[in-house]
């Protein structure tokens, strides 16, 4: 059920990106600078015909914009040396996540920008904006293009068109070197502003990106906003066909390095943080909940999860898993609205994040 697949073609892994603030200084894990994406430059998809390319390719300048990590790390003594560029950066923390961050995209895509299918005008006036909070965050965002079939979604038809995966580094991604992906899915059903599903999850996507700007992770780290993510059909093969397109294009020693894949989906509802597993609980689960426990983030485990992206990579036997899912009432609705994202719950998911990655 992904007829156009075969039409797809990793983009030669020539092509250069420029590096962006924040790697000029060692990462952990990392080769600092210059090696730019190469994960991300082996996943580029090139558009498959020309009637892919709904609008021109928004120009992605990699920015000098500056961490915002001029002021001292919290807990930082007050008479220790301003940092100096050969000092490494500071560990990515979980204090430093800025729940407004995450308030402000889904108040942003699910006010303003409303209902947004994979295929739609309004996803790629979305992208577009993804694009740009990244962009400023100092990451150096990719698109991968891929091609969506026609369908039902929801029970509304949609038509086929081209959708973009955003991706999202910062030059310490090695190939065959061991790294991280969080992901978010940015579309939605044809009738939801999708506040929840999923504004919540690509806002946690941002304040993680900004929460890492100038700060080191254990390992380097991918983010990803997934097109398409959104059933079309009845059926397996009817849904998740950005990151299923996405985990296509990896080599073999890009999969074989991946140490853990995280998709944030509906993460601003509930008390509790559900950690999704599509089998039973296993290692990254385990490694979640161990991270969530240092953050003070409580969770509860939701074994034989399958149903967002992290799903396209545990079915190619790479290490996949949820966060989110607690059930609401104006799941694929018109009803949901901003309102019904909590800020508490945005902030829970995003400090388990930045502690798993740091
Ligand atoms: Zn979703």
């Amino acid at each position: 059920m992904f007829p156009n697949r075969g039409r797809i073609f990793p983009r030669p892994p020539a092509r250069a990106l420029g590096s962006v603030g924040g790697v000029g200084r060692p990462v952990a894990g990392g080769v600092a600078g210059g090696v730019v994406g190469a994960v991300a430059a082996g996943v580029l998809l090139a558009g498959c015909t020309d009637d892919l390319e709904p609008e021109p390719l928004h120009p992605v300048e990699p920015t000098s914009t500056s961490p915002p990590a001029s002021s001292p790390a919290p807990g930082a003594s007050p008479t220790a040396p301003a940092p100096t560029s050969t000092a490494p950066a500071p560990r990515a923390d979980p204090d430093q996540v800025r729940v407004e961050t995450a308030l402000a995209a889904v108040r942003h895509l699910a006010g303003t920008i409303g209902p947004r299918p994979g295929t739609s005008p309004a996803y790629l006036r979305a992208a577009r904006w993804v694009e740009d909070r990244l962009a400023g965050l100092g990451w150096t965002v990719e698109r991968q293009r891929f091609p969506t079939p026609a369908g039902t979604s929801w029970g509304v038809p949609v038509p086929a068109g081209p959708s973009v995966n955003l991706v999202a580094t910062r030059g310490d991604v090695v190939p065959g070197r061991p790294w991280l992906l969080v992901g978010g899915h940015l579309d939605t059903v044809p009738q939801a502003p999708g506040a929840e599903d999923n504004a919540s999850g690509i806002g946690v996507l941002l304040a993680t990106a900004e929460a890492l700007t100038g700060r080191r992770t254990r390992l380097p780290v991918v983010l990803v906003a997934f097109g398409s993510e959104e059933p079309r059909g009845p059926t397996d093969a009817d849904h998740h066909y950005g990151s299923t397109s996405y985990v296509d294009a990896l080599s073999s020693a890009q999969r074989r390095s991946l140490r853990g894949m995280v998709s944030l989906d509906r993460v601003g509802v509930g008390a509790v943080v559900p950690v999704g597993s599509a089998g039973p609980p296993d290692a990254l689960t385990r490694e979640l909940r161990a991270a969530a426990r240092r953050a003070g983030v409580p969770t509860v485990l939701d074994p034989g999860q399958t149903s967002s992206d992290h799903w396209s990579f545990v079915r190619a036997g790479l290490p996949g898993a949820r966060l989110g899912s607690t059930p609401y009432a104006a799941y694929h609705s018109a009803q949901d609205l901003p309102p019904v994202v909590d800020p508490a719950q945005l902030e829970r998911t995003a400090r388990l994040v930045v502690s798993w990655l740091r």
